[in-house]
């Protein structure tokens, strides 16, 4: 008999079929005698839904109403699942975060989680009951409702195994594991037995959302065993996240590939070269609460340097106009950018021992006439920024160059 934390995404609650199909599942682990918490998404699109409401009223929401807002997703899901084990013959509990309590800051919408209450889900646990917790949400200090940033309830769902010392934490989505990379745009991508967390959390930071970043930190921090599984296939053992590579595994050296499309580039060209011009340019950008990515300062020639970095798609316009202001007051020569842009990654911790990996990225690309804008490496990681017609067929000829759809 173990404790098990299951988290279910958006796809695998989105109509009350679905609900009904997890309420079947979590019964037949309990019938095997374990005990579990499941933390639920909100159905698919609903995020997306009540984001657009609040903007149409308000085109830059206040933070704390739209956490109020978007909060009320996973309230829906989490009765209803509550509701459907009931209809089982199962005694189960729905709470909110605010009622369980996990304690955040105060940081709207990428609040950070401090602390958990165990007292009352510990409370159910024994009393035999199956407690079920809202993800994507908590409460802070002040009592106000926080969310945890986009695709947060796997923070949750790891968080809350952390705080309970759970055995597992399964995290249930609409794929069976992790790929070698996104499924959907390569079909050849190959579903990985394990990955560790190095490799995890940089695929996730590099925008592989099959788990949000948060959650494989905390994952790795606590020393939560993490698993991807498929909520809609009955076996499998999906994919494990560990420490240590497995040393029985014939792995090529790089594991995977993520893309991100939502980033944009801009370029400040022509500013002086001269010692404080890097905080000249981004402390306005940071102050704007703008996150900025890959950054590129190039070697000044004639006394001035050009500055280029990359900011979240939707930033793009706004930056512009930060930076126009900036321009006029350090005397640059002037700002430009492209939107239509994405990065694509390559990860593997076989990097670190292996020469000649970043000439065959560039080699791969450079036989498709895909030009590359910006690159950036780090020990197991290289990244590279092109033109976003060109997302699918980079990642596809990367896949195939790194021998990854050949991978057992
Ligand atoms: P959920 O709603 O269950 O949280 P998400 O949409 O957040 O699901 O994450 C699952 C999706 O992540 C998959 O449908 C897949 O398209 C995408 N994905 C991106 N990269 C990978 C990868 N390397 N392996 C598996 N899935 C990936
Ligand atoms: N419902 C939230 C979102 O769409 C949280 C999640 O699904 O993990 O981002
Ligand atoms: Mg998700």
């Amino acid at each position: 008999m173990a404790l098990i934390v299951q988290k279910y995404g958006g796809t695998s609650v989105g109509t009350t079929d679905r609900i009904k199909n997890v309420a079947r599942r979590v019964a037949k682990f309990k019938a095997q005698g374990h005990d579990l918490v499941v933390v639920l998404s909100a159905m698919s699109g609903e995020t997306n839904r009540l984001i657009a409401l609040a903007k149409d009223i308000q085109a830059n929401p206040d933070p704390r109403e739209l956490d109020v807002i978007v909060s009320t997703g996973e309230q829906v899901t989490i009765g209803l699942l509550a509701m459907a084990l009931k209809e089982l013959g199962i005694e189960a509990k729905s709470y909110t975060g605010a009622q369980v309590k996990i304690l955040t800051d105060s940081m709207h919408t990428k609040a950070r989680i401090q602390s958990i209450d165990d007292a009352a889900m510990r409370a159910d646990l024994n009393a035999g009951r199956v407690v079920i917790v809202a993800g994507f949400q908590g409460v802070d200090a002040e009592g106000n409702i926080t969310t945890l940033g986009r695709g947060g309830s796997d923070t949750s769902g790891v968080a809350l195994a952390a705080a309970l010392k759970a055995d597992e934490c399964q995290i249930y989505t609409d794929v069976d594991g992790v790929y070698t990379t996104d499924p959907r745009v390569v079909p050849e991508a190959k579903k990985l037995k394990t990955i560790t967390f190095e490799e995890m959390l940089e695929m996730a930071s590099l925008g592989s959302k099959v788990l949000q970043i948060r959650s494989v930190e905390f994952a790795g921090k606590y020393n939560v065993k993490l698993r991807v599984l498929s909520s809609f296939q009955e076996e499998g053992e999906g994919t494990l996240i560990t420490f240590e590579e497995d040393p029985n595994m014939e792995k090529p050296v790089v594991s995977g590939i993520a893309f991100n499309r939502d980033e944009a580039r801009i370029n400040v060209i022509g500013v002086p070269d001269k010692p404080g011009i890097a905080y000249q340019i981004l402390g306005p950008v940071a102050d704007a609460n703008i996150d900025v990515d890959m950054i590129i300062q190039n070697v000044g020639q004639d006394g001035t340097t050009d500055f280029s970095f990359t900011v979240p798609k939707g930033e793009f316009a706004r930056t512009i106009k930060v930076l126009e202001g900036v321009q006029a007051h350090v005397g640059g020569k002037s700002v430009n950018g492209d939107d239509k842009i994405c990065k694509v990654s390559i990860v593997g911790v076989g990097m670190r021992s292996h020469v000649g990996v970043a000439s065959t990225m560039f080699r791969t690309l450079a036989e498709e006439g895909i030009n590359i804008q910006m690159i950036s490496t780090s020990e197991i990681k290289i990244s590279v920024i092109v033109d976003e017609k060109y997302l699918e067929l980079a990642v596809r000829v990367l896949h195939r160059a790194f021998g990854l759809d050949q991978v057992k």
